[in-house]
């Protein structure tokens, strides 16, 4: 078992689920609703909870009743939430996901009124506890200056990056983490028209992976790239978090030491089987 934080947002997410997404301007009824605590870096320590490892969450706190959901949710998985960051103003960023039957895309509006976890708040951590440390990649300005810090605070403490989207310089953060892992929404983005073009593209010292939907998932390390097909449930029941489900699979495989290959394989068959089941609860044992 080992002790992992994430560095991340927790949201709230209101999800809809509609026969086909709507047209604008157009009226629906939704087909079932339900709430559900979100966030990636919260995802990731969910699923990682679940793989035997104890998880605390770095990230900010508004006192309004929307928390109430969140706080519960990852209390039922241990998750210590005490290095959060507790503000009285603002609101829990709120996620609104419009789940098409149809076609199983999922449309999301988002909300936030709530500040960053600061480079401030991070410095008061202890980290030595920690075997990991995971990143959301946002806030790059702050993030840079954790990493900055961890390098020369506790050199030996292994870091992961999650970069799912194209932010302004993000690329400044790309030398510091011991892994980085890719979304094809960010390789896409940049121009790359698969997982390993991204992946090659990278200086030689760097280890990242790629994912791919469901054509599965690359990673490169010693510039030797290896990939891994996506592992398809009997039904596909919800997609939403296959992404962060993985990067819990990576990270708990190569806290085990596994090789960059049996990572790989062992994080697209977690997020395949999570693929066909509603939300994070059982997923090892359900
Ligand atoms: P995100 O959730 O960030 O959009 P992806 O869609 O790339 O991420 O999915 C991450 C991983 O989840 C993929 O590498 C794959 O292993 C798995 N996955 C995603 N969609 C499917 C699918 N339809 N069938 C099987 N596995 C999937």
């Amino acid at each position: 078992m080992a002790n992992i934080l994430a560095v991340g947002i927790a949201t709230l997410d209101i999800i809809n689920t509609v026969e086909s997404y709507p047209a604008e301007d157009e009226e629906v009824r939704a087909l079932s609703q339900r709430q559900a605590r979100g966030g990636n870096a919260t995802n990731t320590l969910v699923v990682l909870s679940q793989l035997g490892h104890h998880g605390c969450w770095a990230g900010v706190i508004i006192d309004e009743p929307d928390v109430q959901l969140i706080k519960q949710d990852l209390a039922s998985f241990n998750i210590d939430f005490s290095a959060c960051t507790v503000l009285n103003s603002g609101k829990m960023p709120t996620s609104y996901i419009s789940l098409s039957k149809e076609s199983g895309s999922r449309t999301i509006v988002h909300h936030r009124d709530c500040p960053e976890f600061s480079f401030t708040d991070f410095q008061k951590i202890d980290l030595q506890p920690f075997d990991w440390v995971h990143f959301e990649g946002r806030n790059v300005d702050e993030t840079l200056n954790m990493f900055k810090w961890l390098k020369q605070h506790y050199p030996d403490l292994p870091f992961s990056l999650e970069v799912e989207k194209p932010r302004a310089n993000i690329e400044s953060l790309f030398d510091y983490p011991h892994f980085l892992m890719f979304s094809q929404q960010y390789a896409l983005a940049k121009g790359y028209e698969t997982a390993s073009a991204l992946l090659q593209a990278l200086p030689t010292t760097i280890s990242a992976s790629c994912t791919w939907g469901e054509l599965g998932a690359w990673a490169i390390n010693n510039a030797n790239i290896v990939s891994s097909p996506a592992y398809p449930p009997a039904n596909i029941v919800d997609t939403l978090g296959a992404g962060d489900t993985f990067n819990a699979g990576l990270i708990s495989a190569l806290l085990q030491q596994k090789t960059i290959k049996q990572a790989l394989t062992q994080a697209c068959q977690l997020a395949g089987h999570k693929c066909g089941q509603l939300g994070f609860a059982n997923l090892i044992n359900g």
